[in-house]
């Protein structure tokens, strides 16, 4: 019937397009029928509704509009009209959300601020307790940002905090967070890093360098060139009770200010034991680069026996010849290998190795018979080429494919499990065979074990090791080989030590034995020694 001005300003239409028409003119889509039929029912219940509506202006945009309608009635109480008011509250909604971002975010950089960090960390805090992985935080501060600012001015410092953060986004994940704090100082909060401690503080130096790197290649500022280079200070955190979020927060500060006491440009960590852990591995991998060029690498073999203590063949286990530590075994530096990629390089060269040894023993009538084991890595294994790798080995040698066999542990069968199979498959049509390496310790189900193409499995040596005091050890060895035989598989037991053990596994029907009872890995002229009296 009638429409005001503020009507023709909200919805674009003037009175002479509306006039006759029912609301519906100004109807969004957005609301179902449902929603106007509730309208109704309130409004002949209570003769007056209020709310929210999505409504479509003239020029065909939608908006947010708070709507009373009332209805008005005559003196015989009959409803003769209705009277909207309504009010737009679409940059409203748009303000409330712009605070909402003042309140979480930097508005310079957009990135999260200090009080949505904090938010942040105390919910990574309470993951990592839950998941039992460490979480890092790293506190960034550029060195001698306040000299830019004085001498080329705000506008340009702030245009360097802009590329920062840009270039700190870019050097995390996605589940990672980069927060400013002001000034020129930054925090990158890292989760679900490793479960050791000194793996985390690896990753947490590996993202530090990345960010140093980053930051050292030269920013364009307007016309200038600007160098940058920031001290980072790092903490690791796991569970909540060890400290509050501001307490972690202080830890990676004070940490910031050892890296730049220590000269700038460097990462400290909060926690010197883990410091030192850091540049110990940093300095190891550094050697075992060297290790790798220089052969440094040689192979112990560990006799594995029959029923009746025949060598069959050995297991073969790499050891370092450190130029100044000496011997360093594999436990120490394998790991590493692996974090770093080095363990595809060498494994190649244990694999080529054992090849060569088989080749060496080929001719001779005690010794060509003989089996070797090599342990390869969930990382080795799983490169493209591993199939091609092992296939040009025994090529190049000219062995007998089925006596090289490959060890793997069961966290191999973690990832794509299919291509696991198809990858063993592979290999096992060339006639390698396989063995599951420390049973008993991992995820093994029963529906994998059917599923792979091993020949052998090998029982973890935590188990033999307690087979003479702990009747539950005995009696999950006792399944174990009783499993392994109904699925087609031969036994190994590993870390046999004593008569009683060896005694026990035998009357129990295990296949093979490997430990110290028999011999210590030994070098090649020792093994030979022992095959010879064999
Ligand atoms: P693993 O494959 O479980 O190897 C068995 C480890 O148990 C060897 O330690 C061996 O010396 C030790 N051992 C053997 N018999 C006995 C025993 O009767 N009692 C006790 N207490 N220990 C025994 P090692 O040589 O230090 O190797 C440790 C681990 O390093 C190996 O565990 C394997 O996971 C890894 N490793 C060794 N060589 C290689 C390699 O060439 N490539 C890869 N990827 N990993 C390797
Ligand atoms: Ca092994
Ligand atoms: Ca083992």
């Amino acid at each position: 019937m009638r429409v005001n001005k503020a009507f023709t300003e909200i919805t674009g239409y003037s009175p002479e397009e509306v006039i006759g028409s029912t609301p519906k003119v100004l109807s969004s889509g957005l609301h179902d029928k449902q929603f106007y039929d509730a309208m109704w029912e309130t409004i002949g219940k209570s003769g007056t509704w209020e709310g929210e509506v999505w409504n479509r202006r003239k020029n065909g945009e939608a908006y947010l509009e708070r709507l009373i309608i009332t209805a008005v009635k005559n003196d015989a109480g009959k409803v003769t009209n209705y009277v909207a008011t309504m009010t737009d509250i679409t940059s409203s909604k748009e303000a409330s959300e712009e605070i909402h971002n003042l309140a979480f975010y930097d508005p310079l950089t957009q990135l999260p601020n200090r009080r949505l960090l904090l938010d942040r960390l105390k919910q990574a805090l309470a993951v990592s307790a839950r998941s039992g992985r460490y979480g890092a935080l790293l506190f960034l501060d550029l060195d001698h940002f306040k000299t830019l600012n004085d001498t080329l001015g705000h506008d340009i410092g702030d245009q360097l905090l802009k590329q920062v953060s840009v270039r700190l986004s870019a050097c995390v994940r996605k589940v990672d967070t980069v927060a400013r704090l002001g000034g020129d100082e930054f925090v990158v909060l890292l989760e679900n890093l490793s479960s050791k401690a000194v793996e985390a503080a690896a990753q947490t130096e590996i993202i530090g360098t990345k960010i140093q790197a980053s930051l050292a290649r030269p920013f364009t500022i307007g016309s200038h060139q600007h160098h940058s280079t920031g001290s980072i200070g790092a903490t690791l955190f796991l569970n909540e009770e060890q400290a509050g979020v501001e307490a972690i927060l202080k830890q990676a500060d004070i940490a910031m200010y050892q890296a730049k006491d220590s000269g700038r440009n460097a990462i400290r960590f909060f926690d010197q034991d883990m410091q030192d852990a850091v540049i110990a591995r940093a300095n190891m991998e550094h050697e075992l680069r060297a290790a790798i060029t220089q052969m440094q690498f040689k192979l112990n073999f560990q006799p594995q026996v029959d029923y009746e203590g025949a060598i069959l063949g050995a297991e073969v286990l790499i050891r370092w010849s450190h130029p100044q530590h000496g011997m360093v075994l594999p436990g120490e530096f394998i790991d590493l290998a692996e974090d770093t990629g080095l363990i595809l390089p060498i494994g190649k060269w244990v694999l080529n190795a054992a090849c060569a040894q088989l080749k060496a023993w080929r001719d001779h009538p005690y010794t060509k018979n003989l089996t070797l084991s090599v342990n390869v890595s969930a990382k080795q294994f799983r490169q493209a080429s591993f199939v091609e790798q092992v296939q040009s080995a025994i090529n190049h040698f000219g062995i007998n494919p089925s006596l090289l066999k490959l060890e793997l542990t069961e966290s191999i069968l973690f990832k794509d499990i299919n291509g696991m199979i198809s990858t063993m498959n592979a290999l096992r049509n060339i006639g390698i065979g396989f063995e599951l390496d420390d049973f008993g310790t991992g995820y093994s189900s029963l529906q994998y074990l059917k599923m792979l193409p091993l020949s052998q499995l090998k029982i973890d040596q935590s188990f033999v090791r307690d087979i003479a005091i702990d009747s539950n050890d005995r009696t999950l060895v006792l399944t174990i080989i009783t499993m392994a035989h109904s699925l087609g598989l031969e036994v190994i037991a590993e870390g046999v030590e004593t008569q009683q053990q060896l005694e026990f596994l035998k009357e129990n029907g295990c296949d093979h034995y490997q430990g110290y009872l028999f011999s210590k890995p030994v070098p090649l002229d020792e093994f030979e020694a022992l095959l010879q009296k064999n």
